[in-house]
């Protein structure tokens, strides 16, 4: 994978070789920082990166940042603008990957959340599929169960808690499988390693409620409003046993990375016709299309990161 070229580091932009952090470094020892993952999108008709909701993700970023006690004085408009400067620095002309890191940065020893110093660090790298068989997954139920609220919240994008996505993947892919799909303390779905679980049952979409212990992903949202209002089908947030995935007539995971990739098979039992389902395969065209930028009606969810076809400067 390549490294980035630049960095937003302690309140500036500099060289990525110049971003780096003291062994001592308080999260890098007790996992006490959160993240985001957002997408950039190169549309080549209109030569424009669109990043893909940019201000939702920050305010998830912020929200995130807020359950660890971090204190900041950057809204997040003010996070977008900093990092369409580092985007307009880096000069992509690709689909990119962007990640947002708060993290404290106080080299001492001491497990706790309050009279510490947070920062931000933002990089972003070209980016392709995340997984490979979006079209087909063959993903398991772990025997991982999902981190409760009362323990680490999923809701928030800690890096701690991505110690218990790791255990998931690792287990899973050693297995043969390409995801892993966690239950929650109650044994019904949460989610998976990195991504949130959609299935189609008797025409209806279903999908954990935020409450099951899952990350408010920004992608399920989008997903929701494109279920509802262009494919007309009902969506219903509520707990998903796990045998009824089984009996499924289709299935998928989606997030930012992931996008939306079709489950083919959950423990060796086949999802419906064992290939991609048909609302799956739409719901992936009209995915892309939106977060190109292509579809009018949803184009305020996609910034353009360079300046207008025609204007001087243009990159
Ligand atoms: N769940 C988890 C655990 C994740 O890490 C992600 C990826 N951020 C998601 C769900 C999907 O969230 P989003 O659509 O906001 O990327």
């Amino acid at each position: 994978m390549a490294l980035p070229n630049y960095a937003f580091f302690k309140g500036k932009i500099v060289p990525y070789s110049e971003a780096k952090v003291g062994v001592m470094t308080h999260t890098l020892h007790y996992g006490t920082g959160v993240f985001g993952g957002i997408r950039g999108y190169w549309n080549e008709d209109e030569e424009q990166l669109f990043v893909f909701r940019p201000d939702d993700h920050f305010r998830r970023f912020l929200d995130s940042a807020g359950l660890l006690c971090m204190e900041f004085r950057y809204s997040e408009s003010d996070l977008t603008r900093i990092l369409f400067e580092l985007l307009r620095v880096e000069n992509f002309r690709t689909n990119c990957y962007i990640r947002p890191l708060a993290y404290f940065s106080d080299e001492i020893i001491g497990v706790r959340l309050h009279d510490l110093n947070p920062e931000i660090a933002i990089i972003s790298i070209p980016f392709g599929s995340y997984v490979d068989d979006e079209e087909g997954l063959h993903i398991t139920v772990s025997s991982w169960r999902r981190i409760d609220d009362n323990m680490i919240p999923a809701r928030g994008k800690i890096t701690g808690a991505y110690v218990n996505s790791a255990f998931a993947k690792t287990d899973a892919q050693r297995s043969g499988f390409g995801e892993a799909l966690v239950l929650n303390q109650n044994g019904h779905i949460s989610e998976g390693s990195a991504e949130n679980f959609f299935m189609i049952r008797r025409g209806v979409a279903v999908t954990p409620p935020v409450t099951d212990n899952i990350l408010e992903g920004i992608t399920r949202r989008t997903i929701i409003t494109l279920l509802r209002d262009e494919l007309r089908l009902e969506v219903v947030e509520r707990p998903i046993d796990r045998t009824e995935i089984y009996l499924a007539e289709e299935a998928f995971l989606c997030g930012t990375g992931v996008q939306i990739a079709a489950i083919a098979k959950i423990d060796h039992r086949r999802i419906g016709t064992g290939k991609m389902g048909a609302i799956t395969g739409r719901l992936r065209k009209l995915y892309f299309d939106v977060v190109c930028g292509r579809v009018s009606k949803y184009i305020d969810w996609c910034s353009p990161v360079y300046q207008r076809a025609g204007a001087a400067g243009k990159k």
